[in-house]
């Protein structure tokens, strides 16, 4: 029996145990965290459930690629918790923007606020309504095969109107000032997400398809693990390793901290691409293309959701909107960062976060990572620039939820570097190789589309793959996982065995 070893148990890592073990090979994963699913966490404190990254999960809809793929993995079934609104807005006087997934509710309420936009409110409508289709275009364009894609070009041709925009740009052609003002910020305040994509998620959310799992996102990394236990799989936690073994230019094991050696067949490293290049490897399989992936992000740019400042409050949040857009009255420096609003997330809709009663508040900030550098190093200043944060922000959310600050029972900062500390990355979550484009960058967009320039091996180096998002460039969790079951689709091909992918 083949044996593989999987650096890292997040999505890809996790993915690539499970069809690996599925495919009758005797696979080991080594994990350095005391808990799997990397990014797809989550943490309890004091009964309040902490999630930093999840804000929508795609595929649970029936019949559909990406809900098979996920029942494959063990992730589902799991209980979508119903929300009413998507990204909503207010400003500093109490006027709501409710983006709400009923779309007649969404059409009157939009032309209550601003009867002015008659046209390009219905126009919005009219998008949201043009990607609610039975067509299963999402989990072909992704999962699909070459043919079946083919079969979705008429579906993207009909809506090559959506394509011409981004948020930002449709948002001018709104009259009401705060229309033009929130409609850039209604995808987690990145005014350069391309229409299309903005218009597609929302239609998901209607149709049932993209949603909020029960428990947040530790829920479905635990499912993975455990479907993985439950085919004999093992995971090592609190294993880091720091080498990847070669002979003959052949990945054939690796090395742990401790320096205990494990030898394998395969060697597949769902961690941090630089780290794995540069350091596992010592920077022995370079060219000038993996060079240049490997140069740092920039850190004098701003890094949506870097910093996360959460709060577990003895409040009722149940009646708020699930993701909200809090617009100042006047703007504030935190963290070297102007806001003239602050982006939340208040969990009330589903009652598993938080103790009866209760709930949580995440406020996300874009912060650049130079900001936090500088005081890596000293701990105690780290420390105190994360409280001052906290307060900042208390002081904020009170001019819209008066005397909140005497309900915060629990409070907890987390930065780039949480992640780093956590997950062994080099550039905080963003462990993207370096395309020296912005992500929103058209030619980004398209290899995300159509899964293009994705490295999966390294040259010169056989045996070796990579999984996650150093594969797909994309910070999603299907495609990190799909990444996953693609490696074991190759190492099948490279063995002669016919990929077989489950029977649920
Ligand atoms: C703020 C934020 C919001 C997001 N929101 C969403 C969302 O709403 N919906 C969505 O679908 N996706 C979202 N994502 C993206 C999604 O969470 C990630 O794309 C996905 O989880 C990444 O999976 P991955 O396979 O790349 O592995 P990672 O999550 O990067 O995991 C890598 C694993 O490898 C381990 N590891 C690293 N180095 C070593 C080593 N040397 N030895 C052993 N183990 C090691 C780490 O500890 C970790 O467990 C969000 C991400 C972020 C950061």
């Amino acid at each position: 029996m083949k044996k593989i070893i999987i650096i890292g148990s997040g999505m890809g890592g996790l993915a690539t145990a499970i069809y690996g073990q599925r495919n009758g090979f005797d696979t080991t994963v080594f994990e350095a965290h005391s808990l799997s699913g990397g990014q797809c966490t989550g943490w309890n404190r004091k009964g309040y459930v902490f999630d930093p990254t999840l804000h929508n999960f795609n595929g649970f809809k029936f019949h559909t690629k990406i809900n098979s793929f996920w029942r494959e993995l063990g992730v589902l079934p799991c209980e979508m918790v119903k929300r009413n609104e998507y990204v909503s807005a207010v400003l500093p006087d109490g006027t709501y923007f409710h983006n709400y997934l009923n779309l007649e509710k969404l059409q009157s309420h939009l032309k209550h606020l601003s009867p002015e936009d008659t046209i390009v409110i219905d126009e919005y409508i009219n998008g949201i309504k043009s990607f609610i289709n039975d067509i299963d275009w999402f989990g072909i364009n992704y999962l699909g095969s070459f043919r079946e894609k083919l079969s979705i070009i008429p579906f993207f041709l009909a809506r090559i109107k959506y394509f011409r925009y981004t948020l930002k740009s449709f948002a001018r052609r709104f009259k009401h000032p705060f229309l033009r003002k929130a409609f850039p910020l209604i995808r987690n305040s990145i005014p350069d997400i391309p229409l299309f994509a903005y218009l597609a998620e929302h239609a998901s959310s209607v149709n049932d398809d993209l949603g909020w799992p029960k428990g947040g996102g530790y829920t479905l990394s635990e499912n993975m693990a455990s479907r993985y236990r439950q085919l004999g799989g093992t995971i090592h936690y609190k294993k880091m390793v720091v080498k990847i073994l070669t002979e003959n230019d052949h990945a054939c094991g690796v090395e742990l901290k401790d320096g205990t050696q494990y030898k394998a067949d395969f060697v597949v490293s769902n961690a941090d691409g630089r780290k794995t290049i540069l350091e596992m490897l010592n920077g022995r399989y370079m060219n000038k293309k993996i060079s240049k992936y490997c140069e740092p992000n920039p850190v004098d740019k701003e890094v949506p959701m870097s910093v996360q400042v959460f709060f577990g409050v003895k409040r009722d949040l149940s009646s708020y909107p699930s993701s909200l857009i809090l617009f100042l009255d006047k703007s504030e420096i935190i963290g070297g960062h102007t806001c003239d609003h602050v982006d939340m997330q208040l969990y009330g809709f589903d009652t598993s976060m938080a103790p009866v009663g209760k709930g949580v508040i995440k406020v996300e900030l874009s912060i650049k990572p130079a900001y936090f550098l500088q005081l890596h190093n000293d701990k105690t200043a780290y420390k105190a620039e994360k409280n001052k944060i906290a307060e900042q922000v208390i002081t904020l959310l009170e001019r819209h939820f008066p005397d909140l600050r005497k309900d915060i029972e629990v409070i907890d900062v987390s930065t780039l570097h949480t992640w780093e500390r956590f997950m062994g990355g080099s550039q905080g979550f963003n462990n993207f190789p370096n395309k020296h484009r912005e992500l929103t960058d058209i030619r980004n967009i398209i290899d995300v589309l159509f899964g293009l320039g994705r490295m999966f091996t390294i040259p010169g180096l056989k045996n070796f793959f990579f999984t996650g998002q150093w594969v797909t460039s994309m910070g999603a969790l299907f495609t990190n996982a799909a990444s996953g079951k693609a490696v074991v689709q190759k190492i099948c091909k490279h063995c002669g065995v016919k990929f077989e992918k489950s029977s649920q």
